[in-house]
């Protein structure tokens, strides 16, 4: 469970075409990282495949079935934002339980799975507390436990450490690596870093102005770029 798949995607906002025909296959249990320079479309792409936008045309596919008319409630994936979009007047437990006490699902399931989460990102002790008593890092593990919670077919992460200091940056790419092995879910996650997708990624695709420059794995991308562009932002020597 967990293969996406887009077919010719495009987008525009009036005359601005934004996504100028996206294809790509994102492999079921794959961490893919989608890198490109601000405004090259990313988020936009993103939202596409969460269902909080439609494309102007194009089709997207989940486990073979085309959810491109389907809400993003029906398209069973979580999206964690930059900007961590926790509910302020609540506890972490019940940001965390948001979203499913609408659903059938009895309390004692949700319990366990926040339980099961909190212990995952280590916030157990965070649990009653408010999002204004937590730190940067730690409202980002709560934003992460409520897709968590969820157990999305596929996770979708715009920018989610780019709000934080650089070393705490670091160490929560090791443990969304280590979340993604453990889950073994499909996860995109995007960054405009391109030292992040290098560590993270099973494989990098480079956007370009609404267009896929590359896709290959980082050591592939490093040594063999297909063009300058490509070279000139991993890195490589080109
Ligand atoms: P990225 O996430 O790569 O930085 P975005 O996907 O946010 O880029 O934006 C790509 C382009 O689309 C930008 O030029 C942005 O101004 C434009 N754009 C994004 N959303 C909208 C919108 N709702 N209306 C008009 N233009 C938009
Ligand atoms: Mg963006």
């Amino acid at each position: 469970m967990g293969r996406i798949q887009l077919h010719d995607i495009r987008k525009s906002f009036g005359a601005v075409d934004v996504l100028k025909g996206i294809d790509l296959t994102i492999n079921e249990g794959e961490l893919v990282v989608f890198v490109g320079p601000s405004g090259c479309g990313k988020s936009t792409l993103l939202r596409m495949i969460a269902g909080l936008d439609k494309p102007t045309s194009g089709r997207i596919e989940i486990d073979g079935v085309d959810v491109t008319p389907r809400s993003a409630a029906d398209r069973g994936l979580a999206m964690v934002f930059q900007s961590y979009a926790l509910y302020p007047h609540m506890t972490v437990r019940a940001n965390m339980a948001f979203g499913l006490q609408n659903t059938k699902m009895p309390k004692p399931e949700i319990d366990a799975r926040i339980a099961e989460a909190a212990r995952m990102l280590e916030i157990e002790p965070l649990l009653e507390r408010r999002p204004g008593q937590l730190s940067g890092g730690q409202r980002q593990r709560v934003a992460i436990g409520r897709a968590i919670v969820r157990r999305p077919t596929a996770f979708l992460l715009d920018e989610p450490l780019s709000n934080l200091d650089a070393e705490l940056r670091v160490s929560m790419r090791a443990e969304l690596s280590a979340l993604h092995e453990r889950l073994g879910a499909t996860m995109i996650h995007v960054t405009h870093d391109q030292v992040e997708a290098m560590t993270m990624a099973d494989r990098i695709v480079v956007l370009r102005a609404g267009k896929v420059e590359q896709v290959d794995t980082p050591l592939n991308l490093f040594n063999r770029p297909a063009n300058l562009f490509v070279a000139g932002f991993i890195g490589a020597p080109g």
